[in-house]
């Protein structure tokens, strides 16, 4: 019999009830045992889904308060004494780790967050010490978790992130230079430990997920899994489940050997189906092979077709006893269940699948290929009709678009002149002191304006007083610019839902949820809207806002739009046309947008491509070249139509440029703002290396915590960043936008920021 297994379920809860429980838990609304409990009660309820379903293998473990690499953090005592030396309580010392603690006398800021491999969810960056030492936690949360659902009557598959990634994933802490993989000696007795009690507990088979390996390993961490893993193989330990995703693991191959003691290998057959034949090929005479065929990254609805052949093609070789019919990753990146949208046209809601129906996919699959098509026969017409009605539909194809594509020229792609020309014009025209100080673009979202905007979207207002209300909040934020004496002006985006979403609901081939968050980091969820169909603008966007707060201010008042890469990476994509067709879409809508920001009166004009390295290939070589040429093309093709005089900016929330600076340089932006607070400033270096001519705002402070930075701190960043950087190449601002804040905090942060670009400004 074919099993049927899922990777990972989301854990914000149909209604983001998660979210709101860690919130009122942070703002002393909700006691720590009702937050506990709502933890437990969110637990029950999604394995109960995953149960009723009939899945077979159900996760436990997947469940995190804050994130999942932070579970096992504070599970192995990797945990900064700057954290632990305080006695918090367990919880609150795991958030000090995952968004910094300013309470009590206790001033520590977060650990470092990145992203999740080439997803928008961002884990804790574990983070070692030279002489770190490992202890696994005397109730350990796998343990728990696992007899919870127990309790319940449902025996579940505990999932772990594997020793050999959650080392390689991790980094030295800051002045220390321990390499991470040579600690996987320390590490082991933990984990075999750790097995030992899951076993104790009952756990027949854990899922170790080991994502590195579709990335190109240096020599070390390969060498690193057959010691590790056999350590953790034998009677006394559960079954394992080694769980790769996101890309292939070919080029591993090497490694694969070392682990035929293991029990089963999860491989991701919707993003490299074609390494399947040649996976089978590698396995052991008596390994399991789990078959990700239902996508754990989109919306879509599995093709039950396809995934069928796949699988029937595994079972061939196999046979039914050594296939799993799986999720091709956690579903941690969908949304909980398309149940709860109403909104969505008929026709459109056909062609998706949330978690909670990519879980009963996932056991129709199984079922297909262990009692034969005729015993799921109406679940498999169904689907079928869905495909169809999906490839035939008008909504995906507009003629028109396709037109002005055929039409692009590669000099659509350049400025007019080169940077050193476009300067003096600017320098002229914007009349900016040295160091000049910015902000990211947004301002604090307050309850306020979530209050408006609801009664807006639910018509309890009308679209004039809702543009009233905004243009108070505008008028608000350009007088705090006034008085924090900031130099170049945002109008604060407070029209703005999400810097997505804002621009799908303005763009046609858009369809969007009311209801399909995505966590992206501790309590912060995304609702990707859903790319269906060919993109057109059939109106500017963005433009009425910021020409009203251009025209009640004296300053360079800095448009402020979403990038082609950015808006396609953030939305769940088609994947019925490649996404180099979707992004050049984008970038001639937002090439109109930026020309009539310009026809407006609007001179700096900030293109944010935050998502522009998410989307890189996992592994260097081809794919990447072609992913960033046609990437860059679409960014240039979206900034090029301005004149010289008009600043582009563009704006990224990392540092980490080294492996693609070209691609950074190639797209020729006048200014770079970057998060650069919590990398080290050696960072930095490549600017010099590569001789950048042109501008950057590397982010002075963490805007990810309420945590106020010194004056004397941030003169110290830019102290750090000059030995890199030239004065008259240096912008002065935070790591990234202001929503997520307050604005007590803000205000203090920006006061203390501008003074030390004063400070430096008086000093050069
Ligand atoms: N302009 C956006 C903001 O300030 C940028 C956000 C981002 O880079 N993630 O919110
Ligand atoms: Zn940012």
């Amino acid at each position: 019999m074919v099993q049927s297994s899922v990777l990972g379920f989301p854990r914000m809860g149909g209604n983001r009830e998660l979210k709101k429980a860690n919130e009122a838990y942070w703002a002393d609304k909700l006691s720590r045992d009702d937050l506990l409990a709502e933890g437990k009660r969110l637990r029950l309820a999604h394995w109960k889904i995953q149960k009723d379903a009939g899945v077979d293998s159900i996760p436990s473990n997947d469940f995190a308060f804050y994130d999942h690499v932070l579970d096992h953090i504070q599970m192995f005592n990797a945990i900064p004494e700057r954290y632990s030396k305080h006695g918090l309580a367990p919880i609150d010392e795991y958030f000090a780790m995952g968004r910094g603690h300013q309470k009590d006398g206790i001033d520590v800021p977060s650990l470092e967050m990145v992203k999740w491999f080439d997803s928008n969810y961002h884990y804790v960056k574990p983070t070692f010490q030279d002489n770190q030492t490992f202890k696994l936690a005397s109730d350990p949360k796998p343990v728990r978790e696992f007899l919870e659902a127990k309790e319940a009557g449902i025996i579940t598959r505990p999932v772990l992130v594997g020793p050999v990634s959650f080392l390689f994933l991790g980094k030295a802490d800051r002045d220390q230079t321990v390499d991470p993989i040579s600690l996987l000696d320390k590490l082991l007795p933990v984990y075999a430990e750790l097995l030992e009690k899951l076993k104790a507990a009952g756990a027949e088979t854990v899922q170790i997920d080991e994502p590195v390996l579709v990335y190109d390993l240096p020599p070390r961490v390969k060498d690193a899994f057959k010691p590790a893993y056999e350590k953790l193989v034998g009677d006394k330990f559960p079954k394992l489940v080694l769980a790769t995703y996101f890309g292939d693991i070919v080029h591993n191959f090497d490694v694969l050997p070392s682990l035929q003691s293991l029990y089963a290998i999860h491989i991701d057959l919707v993003r490299n189906p074609e390494q399947l034949e040649s996976v089978i090929g590698q396995l052991g005479d008596k390994q399991t092979l789990s078959c990700g065929v239902v996508d754990g990254r989109n919306i879509w609805k599995t093709n039950f077709k396809r995934a069928i052949e796949t699988v029937e093609t595994a079972i061939q070789k196999l046979g039914k006893d050594r296939v799993i019919v799986a999720t091709s990753s956690s579903l941690l990146h969908t949304p909980h269940s398309l149940d709860s949208e109403k909104k969505l046209p008929a026709e459109v809601k056909e062609w998706f699948s949330f978690a909670v129906q990519k879980t009963s996919e996932v056991v129709v699959i199984a079922k297909a290929v262990t009692d034969g098509p005729a015993s799921v026969r109406e679940d498999l017409e169904a689907n079928a009709k869905a495909m169809q009605s999906r490839a035939s539909s008008e909504r995906t194809n507009d003629p028109q678009v396709k037109e002005r594509q055929s039409k692009v020229t590669d000099a659509m792609h350049e400025r007019q002149s080169p940077f050193p020309e476009r300067y003096a014009q600017q320098k002229t025209h914007l009349k900016l002191p040295l160091f000049p100080t910015t902000t990211i673009g947004s301002f604090p979202q307050t309850k306020e304006i979530r209050i408006q905007r609801n009664k807006f979207t639910k018509g309890e207002i009308t679209a004039e007083e809702y543009e009233k209300f905004i243009e108070k909040e505008i008028e608000e934020v350009v007088k705090i610019q006034d008085e924090l004496k900031l130099d170049v002006y945002v109008h604060g985006e407070p029209e703005r839902n999400d810097m997505v979403q804002y621009f799908g609901e303005r763009l046609n081939g858009y369809v969007f949820t009311t209801n399909g968050w995505v966590q992206s980091y501790g309590s912060r969820c995304v609702r990707p809207p859903i790319i269906v169909g060919d993109i057109s603008r059939p109106a500017p966007m963005t433009v009425k806002e910021s020409k009203y707060a251009a025209s009640i201010s004296s300053k360079p008042m800095k448009g402020m739009l979403t990038g082609p890469i950015t808006c396609l990476r953030w939305s769940f994509p088609r994947d019925d046309v490649h996404q180099s067709v979707q992004a050049q879409q984008l970038a001639l809508a937002l090439r109109d947008e930026v020309v009539d920001l310009e026809a407006a009166g609007i001179y700096v004009i900030q293109v944010d491509e935050p998502a522009l390295r998410e989307g890189l290939p996992l592994r260097s070589g081809r794919e990447r070249e072609n992913y960033l040429a046609w990437a860059v093309n679409s960014f240039k093709l979206s900034t090029a139509g301005v004149k010289d005089s008009t600043q582009i900016h563009s704006h990224f929330c990392y540092s980490e440029f080294q492996d693609f600076f070209h691609a950074i340089a190639a797209l020729d932006a006048d200014v770079l703002s970057i998060e650069n607070s919590k990398s080290d400033a050696k960072l930095l270096k490549v600017f010099v290396d590569q001789a950048y001519p042109r501008h950057i705002g590397p982010g002075v402070y963490d805007i990810h915590s309420p945590r106020v930075p010194s004056e004397s701190e941030i003169k110290d960043r830019i102290e750090e960043m000059l030995a890199y950087l030239k004065p008259d190449q240096l912008w002065v601002n935070p790591d990234c936008g202001l929503k997520t804040r307050q604005w007590k905090e803000t205000k203090a942060a920006l006061t203390n920021m501008v003074n030390a670009a004063i400070f430096y400004r008086e000093k050069y």
